[in-house]
């Protein structure tokens, strides 16, 4: 599949639609393809040309995909072979050293798709193992090739494979291939540590690869604003937010989900801290039916951290999400004592920053209190996002004091 001539097939752009690509930007759409090749294989590499036929860029093809081409180099020099692969890792390689003090962490995004280059391509480290999640058919032809390289640059004891996302129909695959590609099976629990804080990480059955990376820095901030505090964390997942909370020295952190197996996780990540989860309860429930309960029972709190999964996948559905995050977000801001800190975040890619600023303003007025936000930040280090690929932001977490 890998190839060591320059000759690509040619994919020819409509009069234009250079422009973006030009830019950076990692898509070819669809609407944009003039002519497509003759006789490539899907998943081949092939050459983008503009309408006047100069080189534009070189990625792989999938006709089959509203976007058809996703870059991997805009340099014509560059052949995509093993050693082209090997350096777009061995650069984010670089990239997560660097930022990440490998001292303290040993789980973080090594490879992040788009931004690191490497378009539909996910890899994520816990301790010695690795996690690899395809979402696109090109990465799925390279695949063999990537584990090859990640043994030889990383050693890792074993490489699980998590591409169970239903991003690969849009792609025309139907498998949905999760296991075992390489070295070692991973235990039940692989023991990790952010910044020092121990996780349990299920890689078989976890959400995403079995962690929320993108929180990292959050969770850090978290820490320090808890000092004496009572805390709520909602839709705690395995309890990220909450282990932070506690070595912030939290007076007690009540931690929801409605995820029996991820309050289970709550309570071993609390122990394998060495702190007492009879201390901070764990309750499974639905967050509304919670916030609610907590109001009518006049039960305050000091930090509330909010959490959702995604609650908009489609552009027609943003209206209909920003009022259930306002109605979140509002239910929070009720339930803080004067002074309280409101921890909010949003993960969907269609909410962007000055929506999601929006909806948090919205919440405060319809709460009747002042919300002052002191931190806002995008995802993790280790989850970079190009400036000419807005399409890569899509965390937003606001810390705002509530009075
Ligand atoms: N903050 C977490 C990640 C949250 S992921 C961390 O840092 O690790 C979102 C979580 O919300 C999942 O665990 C899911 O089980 C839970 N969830 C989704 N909808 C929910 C609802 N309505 N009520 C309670 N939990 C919910």
């Amino acid at each position: 599949m890998l190839r060591d001539t320059l000759s690509y097939p040619r994919v020819i752009l409509r009069r234009g639609k250079e422009r973006r690509l030009l830019e950076g930007h990692p898509w070819v759409f669809s609407g944009a393809v003039g002519q497509h090749p003759d006789g490539v294989e899907r998943g081949g590499i092939v050459d983008v040309v503009d309408f006047a036929g100069n080189f534009v860029a070189r990625g792989y093809y999938n006709p089959e995909s509203s976007i058809p081409v996703r870059v991997l180099s805009q340099d014509d020099s560059e052949t995509i072979d093993v050693g082209f692969i090997r350096k777009r890792i061995e650069r984010a390689l670089q990239l997560r050293k660097a930022w990440i003090d490998q001292k303290t962490t040993n789980a973080y995004r090594v490879v992040h798709g788009e931004s690191d280059g490497l378009p539909g391509l996910i890899v994520d480290r816990y301790a010695d193992f690795l996690v690899i999640q395809c979402h696109t058919l090109g990465i799925e032809v390279l695949r063999d090739t990537i584990v090859e390289i990640l043994n030889e640059l990383m050693s890792p004891t074993g490489i699980w494979e998590r591409s169970d996302v239903g991003t690969r129909r849009v792609e025309g695959l139907t498998n949905f291939p999760t296991g075992l590609v390489s070295g070692e099976e991973p235990p039940d629990l692989i023991e990790i540590s952010e910044n020092r804080a121990l996780f349990g990480i299920d890689v078989r059955r976890g959400q995403k690869t079995g962690f929320f990376l993108d929180q990292r820095e959050n969770r850090a901030a978290l820490q320090g604003f808890s000092r004496d505090r009572e805390v709520l964390n909602c839709f705690c997942y395995t309890g990220g937010f909450s282990v932070y909370a506690v070595r912030g020295k939290a007076k007690r952190v009540v931690s929801v989900d409605e995820s029996q197996p991820a309050l289970d996780l709550v309570v071993h990540n609390l122990e394998m801290n060495r702190f007492d989860p009879q201390a901070h309860p764990c309750i499974a429930a639905n967050v509304f039916d919670y916030l609610k309960h907590c109001k009518a029972e006049k039960q305050y709190f000091d930090a509330i951290v909010v959490d959702p999964p995604a609650f908009v996948k489609t552009q027609r559905a943003i209206p209909q999400a920003t009022r259930a995050y306002i109605s979140l977000n509002r239910k929070a801001i009720e339930l803080l004592r004067p002074g309280g800190i409101l921890v909010t975040a949003s993960c969907s890619t269609q909410i962007d920053y000055e929506s999601f600023f929006t909806i948090v303003k919205h919440a405060a007025t319809a709460a009747g209190k002042t919300v002052q936000i002191v931190r806002s930040h995008l995802q993790s280090v280790d989850q970079p996002v190009p400036v000419s690929f807005p399409e890569g932001r899509y965390l937003k977490c606001l810390f705002g004091i509530v009075s």
